[in-house]
């Protein structure tokens, strides 16, 4: 019977086939071998077979637009051939569809289904266009077989890198047999075990061109409209009015019931949990994380996954995984997916460590917004950001991620962060969960090196590492990711003394400590846990609730219980603080995310304005001879150097969804530029040529082939000549963004590949230069510092570098940024920052071999388009005749308006407690003065202002004599002592 059946599908599929390509051959007969030709002899009983063609006109071009080619690509047949079909839900049309495609359904019913051209488009490297989804309708088929037939139209020999069959947008099962047919097409065969009714199958397939460029690809794709009928049938009804069934006994649980007081809930779930249960709730597990994601299935089912890191990006696959945990499981307990959006999503901001030098809070908190509302809208709650760690070594790859070396600007830019992701409430269709990490002293690896350890005293953990996250909880924010390195030779995520005495007994922080990647296990290497149980044990016991990926807790925990090394309370509210969180997010009542919604949440016009002033306000003018802004009479300009017409370095080290920026700083500056002058755009060289590598995490370390090993495109002599015939040049210049970012130390402080020589030669020409620096760290750039006309440092820029920076080169804007982190004249000097201490011996302690002992910019450094002039600072009292404020005039005294950064630096003389840093940023404020205008800045000098931590823990001020700084950057500007009286 099914042998017919199959033969019919055939058969119509060759009719139409040859109906729609005349002078064609017609598929005539397809031979298979035995095996395959007889099914029934080598399949189960019921066993489903489905059958799908796509078939475009021989010599059709298919271009990048859907709407353009579809026309040409009306001429598909698709047969299915089923036994019973009933049992395969196939979809219904698509209403008004031109481009009708008749599906022989077995019975002889036509079902129409509609054609759509799959197409990958730019940027989309290794994606699967869907070429047919349907699902099993009837619970009782687990397993089943089905053919597809590959005809798809290959534009390029390489677009098409074979027919894959996804379940849930998991990746590819590989086929277990494929045939040829005699016209040339292949039909493969999968064979699917465990299926349910909530699985969605997709027939795709994978293409990639290899470099992430245009491609495209003839395909056929359905879409799964739920058959009304079946609704009901399929799934038990979740939903009812104004709440969920989530355990699907038919009446309103306190968990359930969103009138509930959260801690209620919470309660009520617990009691309903069994112990393996519980443990799921302490398991995050990674997407696409094994060859296929389908075993995992069963453990969702059970109760056993918790959160997902959700790199895919894609609202349906993440309802369909949503969908297992919430109607499968016993509790419906939903999940939480978390992903690293770091500087936007769709819309992509400056790097944390450019943003943090706009020292402009707010705009944190408004850019963290815009990335938000992009997040949530795909499906995934919470974010891992923001990164409190204190950047004090430019080795280190991850201060690209930080918002500097200050403790005080870091706090006020990470409440802010929380403040933007968060909002008023975390449950709003365009909030997530905040995540402060790395919890703690991560930023203080020793050499630099990522993932080394740290040596903190707890006078600096107290007053540099931890104010930080202090005020992120302080903020609000839900979740803290505790961090790799060992504090005290206690790893981070077994630390007691950081993640319960301070964090939960000194802080009465509510929500929940996730792991990072891997670390839990990874206590095993440090020579801290005996093996995984150990380690799961330690963590847990010290207060880490959540495993990310490393599977310690769920197959452990319950032994140790048993053994008495981990007490069921402690269980009990490491999962008491995951529920309180989900519910917080408001995934009990919406589980699922709207999916015909994502498109208008994502790269809004507010957004792309916001990061574009985001560039403006975080690009540093470091040295300016007055060339800028660029004069409007200027004729002929040469922008010269790896970046000036780059899509993907300036976007930074996490992109989030983006991995391609329109429009370049060519682009825009051509468009910024006064319409008679021209501009010259040459390249020079590549930005790296260094052959790099990376470490794997087995520690094995292998090249890394995201750079080219050659420069082949190195034209110095060309930038040279570009250089010569124009009348100002700029250069475009940095370091590849695969160097900054986790597992990213640099050694040397230098540009990559041969933008040195490239600047030395062009900056001989004896133009003037403006170079740009792209980076994710400071850099120590001698020859650029001296060299160049003027300097701007605009770090990795993001989505709308571009027209930023072309804003800020012609005037349409002007810079205020400062740095927020001190630039080193030489990576000897590393670690270097402003907020060190006096020392015994105050400048004494000279490298033998290196007479400058300072930063070449510190701290708060940073020009405008104009001048400003700081009178004597002045001490105000209060009506108590006591100190009450600092304030100082400041007076625009050039000939352009301008945003000036006023800081407040202090220093206590003496503090019996521990020596204090010799300077302490403790306030800064912008001032807007037009050409000639002067204002008062004042800064409050309050005991809150004046004060440190205590090694206890306290927040404490003493007594006696401050000396105080109101200037433009630190290590400026005159100062004045005052007495403070308690
Ligand atoms: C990083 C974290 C990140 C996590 C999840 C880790 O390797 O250290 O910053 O949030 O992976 O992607």
């Amino acid at each position: 019977m099914k042998r017919i059946l199959f033969t019919l599908g055939v058969l119509a599929q060759s009719a139409a086939f040859a109906a729609t390509n005349p002078g064609n051959p017609p598929p005539a007969t397809v031979t298979f071998d035995s095996q395959v030709t007889n099914p029934s002899g080598s399949q189960a009983p019921g066993d489903q077979y489905i059958f799908f063609a796509a078939n475009a006109k021989p010599g059709d071009k298919v271009g990048e637009d859907p709407a353009m080619n579809l026309a040409k690509l009306t001429d598909f047949s698709v047969a299915i051939v089923s036994a019973p079909f009933g049992n395969c839900q196939l979809m219904p049309p698509e209403a008004n569809s031109p481009n009708g495609v008749k599906v022989i359904a077995p019975g002889g019913g036509p079902i129409v289904a509609t054609g759509i051209l799959a197409c990958n488009r730019s940027g989309d490297d290794k994606k699967y266009a869907n070429l047919a989804t349907f699902r099993i309708t009837n619970p009782a088929v687990t397993s089943f077989s089905l053919w597809v037939l590959d005809s798809t139209t290959k534009v390029n020999a390489n677009v098409n890198e074979g027919l894959a069959i996804r379940v849930n947008g998991c990746a590819p099962l590989a086929p277990c047999a494929t045939v040829k047919t005699d016209f040339g097409c292949e039909f493969s065969k999968f064979t699917i075990t465990g299926a349910s009714v909530s699985d969605v199958y997709t027939v795709a397939v994978l293409s990639s061109d290899g470099n992430g460029n245009n491609r495209t690809l003839a395909g056929l794709t359905f879409s799964v409209i739920p058959d009304p009928a079946m609704a009901g049938k399929k799934f038990p009804v979740i939903e009812q009015q104004g709440w969920n069934d989530l355990n699907k006994n038919g009446k309103k649980d306190v968990y359930e019931d969103p009138s509930q007081p959260v801690e209620k809930r919470v309660d009520n779930l617990l009691k309903q949990m069994t112990l393996e249960e519980k443990l799921g709730q302490l398991n995050q597990l990674v997407s696409g994380d094994r060859k296929n994601d389908m075993p995992l299935f069963p453990l969702m089912r059970r109760g056993e996954v918790s959160s997902y890191i959700w790199s895919r990006g894609n609202p349906a696959d993440r309802n369909q995984f949503q969908r297992i945990a919430v109607q499968e499981s016993r509790l419906g307990v939903p999940i939480i997916f978390g992903m690293d959006i770091i500087h936007g999503a769709t819309t992509l901001f400056p790097i944390a460590l450019g943003l943090s030098c706009s020292f402009d809070p707010d705009l944190f908190e408004r850019a963290q917004a815009v990335a938000a509302r992009e997040t949530r809208a795909e499906g995934v709650e919470w974010v891992f950001a923001p990164m409190c760690d204190l950047a004090r070594d430019p080795r280190w790859g991850r201060v690209a991620e930080t918002c500097g070396e200050d403790p005080y600007l870091s706090s006020l830019c990470n409440a802010a962060q929380v403040r933007g992701f968060q909002g008023k409430n975390p449950a709003s269709p365009d909030r997530v969960a905040a995540c402060l990490k790395h919890y703690v002293g991560y930023s203080a690896v020793t050499g630099g090196r990522d993932y080394n350890d740290s040596e903190i005293t707890e006078w600096t953990l107290r007053n540099a590492h931890l104010p930080s996250f202090h005020a992120g909880v302080n903020a609000g924010a839900l979740t803290i990711m505790s961090s790799f390195n060992s504090v005290e030779g206690i790893p981070a995520v077994a630390n007691y003394h950081t993640l319960t005495e301070i964090l939960r007994d000194e802080w009465k922080f509510k929500g929940f400590v996730v792991s990072d990647w891997l670390a839990v296990e990874q206590l095993v290497n440090w020579g801290y846990a005996k093996d995984k149980a150990d380690a799961a044990a330690l963590a847990i016991n010290a207060g880490n609730d959540m495993d990310m990926k490393s599977e310690a807790y769920v197959p452990n925990l319950a032994a140790e219980i048993k053994a008495g090394r981990v007490s069921l309370a402690t269980v009990d509210e490491a999962v008491r603080r995951v529920l309180r969180v989900k519910f917080q997010v408001g995934l009990f009542e919406n589980p699922y995310v709207d999916e015909a919604a994502y498109n208008s949440a994502q790269k809004q016009p507010d957004g792309i304005a916001l990061a574009r002033e985001c560039v403006t306000k975080s690009t540093v003018l470091l040295k300016n001879s007055g060339i800028l802004p660029l004069s409007k009479d200027l004729k002929k300009v040469a922008l010269i150097g790896p970046v000036g017409d780059d899509h993907r370095e300036i976007l930074g080290c996490w992109p989030g969804r983006t991995s391609w920026s329109k429009p370049t700083l060519a682009t825009a500056l051509k468009e910024a530029l006064p319409a008679d002058a021209t501009l010259t755009v040459v390249k020079g060289c590549a930005i790296n040529t260094v052959p790099t590598t990376k470490t794997l995490q087995d520690g094995k370390i292998v090249p890394d082939e995201s750079v080219p090993p050659t420069d082949a495109d190195l034209k110095i002599d060309e930038a040279v000549q570009a250089a010569k015939d124009a009348d100002v040049v700029i250069m475009a210049l940095g370091e590849p963004k695969g160097w900054t970012g986790e597992n990213a130390s640099r050694a040397f402080l230098t540009l990559s590949g041969n933008q040195q020589a490239l600047f030395d030669a062009v900056a001989a020409a004896g133009k003037p230069v403006v170079t740009i620096v792209f980076s994710g760290r400071p850099l120590a750039l001698p020859a650029i510092w001296e060299k160049s006309a003027a300097v701007f440092y605009a770090w990795q820029p993001g989505g709308e570098a571009g027209c930023g920076l072309a804003d800020l080169l012609v005037g349409n804007a002007s810079p205020s940024a400062r740095l927020s982190m001190s630039v080193p004249r030489d990576v000897a000097q590393v670690p270097i920052f402003y907020n060190h201490c006096n020392t015994g011996r105050p400048g004494s302690g000279q490298y033998r071999d290196m007479v400058a002992m300072d930063a070449k910019f510190w701290f708060g450094y940073g020009l405008t388009y104009t001048t400003f002039e700081y009178s004597p600072i002045r001490i105000n009292p209060s009506a108590n005749g006591k100190p009450a404020e600092a304030v100082v005039t400041i007076t625009n005294t050039g000939k352009r308006e301008g945003d000036e950064v006023a800081q407040m630096y202090i220093r206590q003389m003496v503090c019996h407690e521990g020596a204090r840093p010799n300077q302490e940023l403790r306030g800064f404020k912008h001032v807007k003065l037009q050409p000639g205008e002067k204002a008062d800045v004042s800064f409050p000098l309050t005991g809150e202002v004046l004060g440190y931590i205590d090694r206890k823990g306290k927040p404490r001020v003493d007594a006696g004599e401050y000396e105080i700084w109101i200037a433009p950057s630190a290590h400026n500007g005159k100062s004045v002592k005052f007495d403070f009286a308690l």
